[in-house]
């Protein structure tokens, strides 16, 4: 069974993003956790949310993800904008709680001319200052293109950044194949090279989602331009033999595309007609 779903909008509580998740073959969906700008979130719907858990085990869900806002900037040179990120995540975990055993992805952010070593150590300490022993969410660090100062744009200091957090049981990653493609790993030609390295340096026990993306630039351009599936340069054939990889089977996948709903339905369709039981 292919595990997948796609972004959706948040605006209409969860059981109506629960909805149209299977209204398009999908059995899990990725939502922001508050609008991008990083602004107030919306209050609990704890009535909305118990339907919502209700439907998710009826329609036999795996895991959802939420996405803190792209804005937030654990690792921002400037004190005030690291704080926002801080009491922002922790907000967000708090929210979570409500629904227990899910994910929560965040950029680990961009270092702002600090450099990258000063970069994980404050992400590491906005980690160790939010993790604690009562939290129900695996928090993912998502893999980046390496756009501009971003920290996490490859395996290795996505791996310092764990290694520096004390509760990192309660750590995983989220492995986007746009942004590791344009990052520089070649999962066109040598997918399995690349999750031999993923593992070597990280482990793929804590490989806990993917965001399934085609890309609009070539690898190693550290762009971060999403393309449809199967439109761009990472193509379909190489789309095909990620989700057939075995060491991939159960991880669930993440649409990221720029499409409306109906597009989404199209690639997921597409996806399942191409997996491979
Ligand atoms: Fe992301
Ligand atoms: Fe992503
Ligand atoms: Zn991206």
């Amino acid at each position: 069974m292919l595990n997948i779903g796609c972004h959706l909008s948040v605006s209409k509580g969860f059981l109506a993003m629960a909805k149209e998740a299977v209204s398009i073959d999908a059995n899990t969906f990725q939502f922001f956790t508050r609008n991008p700008r990083g602004s107030k979130a919306k209050d609990i719907d704890e009535s909305d949310i118990n339907k919502f858990l209700e439907f998710a085990k009826e329609h036999n869900f795996v895991k959802v993800l939420a996405h803190a806002p792209y804005t937030l900037n654990p690792c921002s040179k400037d004190e005030k904008t690291r704080e926002f990120a801080l009491e922002t995540m922790a907000d967000d975990l708090k929210r979570m709680e409500y629904i227990p055993g899910n994910m929560y992805n965040f950029h680990p952010g961009s270092h702002t001319g600090q450099g990258s070593e000063e970069g994980i150590k404050q992400i590491a300490f906005a980690l160790n200052s939010i993790l604690t022993e009562d939290i129900h969410t695996t928090v993912l660090l998502e893999t980046m293109a390496g756009k501009g100062t971003e920290v996490g744009r490859n395996f290795n200091e996505i791996c310092s950044i764990i290694d520096s957090v004390n509760l990192n049981e309660k750590l995983g990653v989220c492995l986007d194949t746009c942004h590791v493609h344009d990052g520089g790993y070649d999962i066109v030609n040598d997918i399995d090279g690349v999750l031999d390295e993923f593992d070597k340096i990280i482990g793929l026990e804590r490989l806990c989602a993917i965001h399934l993306n085609d890309s609009m630039n070539v690898c190693g351009s550290h762009k971060d331009r999403h393309q449809k599936i199967g439109e761009g340069e990472i193509g379909l054939e190489a789309i095909e033999k990620i989700i057939n990889n075995p060491r991939l089977k159960g991880i669930p996948f993440y649409l990221e595309t720029p499409n409306d709903i109906e597009g989404y339905k199209r690639e997921i369709a597409l996806l399942k007609s191409i997996y491979k039981e």
